[in-house]
């Protein structure tokens, strides 16, 4: 039997926190009684995930009046806090884990990934150096490793977790940036540099702001990204690549990288990655994946294909904590140089030496930040508890789901489709039957535009489901992405019953009497 720490009993008046000595933590008979609440209160939350509207129904400043201003000068009892949680915090919180998300990219924190998360917070080790967590530096191999097999990327790709794809990516093009013959960024920098040309990347148009993001931080700057064409379902035109890269050469500036997309934000298409794999070959530039979405989907052997090509690729981007069912934040980087990449970044000042180095890795050599925490725990745990059937079954049925919006949204004479469906997001748009032929003259398309806001917003405001929105070619889309564990066929039809309904009601409303 183990025994557990106590309070002294005589410090243990009703409703106060037990006075403890002030160098102690509280005693593991509270962390139990606390515990069985917390759990007690995840069991209920995920068994009644709709009790609370899905989108907060506060007003900005709404937490911050309510609590006070400065930190308690004494404990207080984890009950009082956790009663505050369910009163403050939880209705301040917009539910990702709600079936009715389906926003952005809709997630899960599922059950064998809190507990996950749980024991992470438990072993709280850092996990920079082997030495500092053997277990979180080999179980991120071995999870890495299965995860790697079961999207059917080779063996020759090795992993690393990071916080999130924005963090990938940037590690990513940090190694594609060292990768360039002479450059030597790592050491010489870039300011003053007359010897070289200004590094230039492609991405699509559709690409994510993280790849902006990434050049800003990498010294390459906006102007740095080159935003190739897309074709009109919205993937990257191989030619226009060439084009601009050869007219890059020209201008003396130096191509050095490629980001192609299989899953895009906004639409979630697929760009050709064979075909800008062999561009990118052709030229040595570096070709980084994003498939921080889509290469989920992978794991279903009949969507192997979405990674077709990407066995060439120098590095690829996956977010277990999108939609393989992992709390966020988990992001995995592949890279089939890793010399290279911990190359541009590894730094080893002499206390972080250790008689390891040379036999196992150190994790803080796979990125710019030196801590670690432990995120392989719960990807592991996910992965063992659901299985390869588990997660192919589940992702299956978003696929399915996806298919059953598409569906409505193309019967409806209300609605129009503006993005073919690839995975489990669907981009759609309000659109009067009587404004149809008409939708692309400028005052309509205006209109629709403002209108498909104020349709959003409203659907947003009913606090049953939260859908997101994007542009597409001038035109305002409503997103709808099936992610959640949680998400059943009938949430799915309410999210586009309600763009109907609510649709209908600000045209009603709000059309010019020049449109009506
Ligand atoms: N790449 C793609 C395709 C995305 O859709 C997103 C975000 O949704 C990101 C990258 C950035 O993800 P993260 O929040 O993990 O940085």
């Amino acid at each position: 039997m183990i025994e557990r720490s106590t309070p002294p009993a005589a410090s243990t008046p009703r409703g106060t926190a037990p006075a403890l000595p002030a160098t102690a933590d509280l005693p593991t008979t509270e962390l139990v009684q606390a515990g069985e609440r917390v759990l007690e209160w995840i069991a209920a939350y995920l068994d009644h995930p709709e009790r609370y509207p899905v989108l907060a129904q506060i007003e900005p400043g709404f937490l911050k009046q309510a609590l006070p201003a400065s930190a308690p000068e004494t404990g207080e009892p984890l009950d009082r806090i956790l009663d505050d949680f369910e009163r403050w915090i939880v209705p301040a919180t917009t539910h990702w884990n709600h079936p009715g998300f389906m926003g952005y990219f809709g997630i899960s924190g599922s059950i064998p990934g809190i507990l996950g998360e749980l024991l992470t917070a438990a072993l709280n080790v850092n996990a920079m150096l082997w030495r500092t967590s053997p277990a979180g530096t080999e179980l991120e191999e071995v999870a890495l490793g299965w995860l790697r097999e079961l999207i059917g990327l080779p063996p020759a790709f090795a992993g690393a977790i990071q916080d999130t794809a924005s963090t990938s990516t940037l590690t990513a093009l940090a190694a594609a940036r060292e990768a360039v013959p002479g450059l030597d960024v790592r050491v010489k920098g870039l300011a003053g540099r007359p010897d070289i040309g200004p590094l230039v990347l492609y991405a699509s148009a559709e690409a994510h702001s993280s790849v902006d993001r990434a050049a800003i931080v990498l010294g390459i700057g906006t102007e740095g990204v080159s935003k190739v064409a897309t074709d009109d379902a919205f993937r990257m035109n191989p030619d226009d690549l060439a084009q601009r890269i050869a007219a890059d050469r020209a201008r003396g500036r130096t191509p050095f990288a490629v980001v192609a997309t299989v899953g895009t934000t906004s639409t979630t298409s697929i760009d050709p990655v064979p075909a800008i794999a062999d561009i990118s070959a052709r030229e040595q530039l570096w070709l980084h994946v994003d498939a921080a979405y889509g290469g989920a989907a992978a794991i279903l052997p009949e969507m192997r294909h979405v990674l077709a090509g990407c066995d060439r690729a120098d590095s690829l981007v996956v977010n277990p904590h999108k939609w393989i069912f992992i709390p966020i934040d988990c992001s995995a980087l592949y890279c089939r140089r890793p010399d290279v990449l911990t190359g541009a970044t590894s730094l080893v000042p002499e206390y972080l030496r250790t008689a390891e180095a040379g036999q196992a890795r150190n994790l803080m050599d796979w990125g710019h930040p030196l801590g670690r925490r432990f995120r392989a725990l719960k990807l592991w745990m996910v992965l063992r508890a659901y299985g390869r059937q588990g997660i192919m079954a589940r992702i299956r049925e978003h696929l399915r789901l996806a298919q059953v919006a598409a569906g409505l949204v193309d019967e409806a004479t209300d609605l129009e489709r503006l993005a073919p469906v690839e995975f489990s997001t669907i981009c759609f748009r309000v659109r009067p039957a009587d404004l149809a032929s008409r939708a692309e003259e400028e005052p309509v398309r205006n209109y629709l535009n403002t209108l498909n806001q104020a349709a959003l917003e409203a659907v947003n405001r009913t606090g049953e489901v939260f859908l997101s929105h994007t542009g597409l070619g001038g035109r305002t889309a409503i997103r709808l992405s099936i992610g959640n564990l949680r998400t059943e066929e009938r949430h799915v039809r309410r999210a586009i019953a309600l763009a109907r309904e609510m649709g209908a009601r600000v045209d009603q409303a709000e059309r010019p009497a020049a449109l009506r």
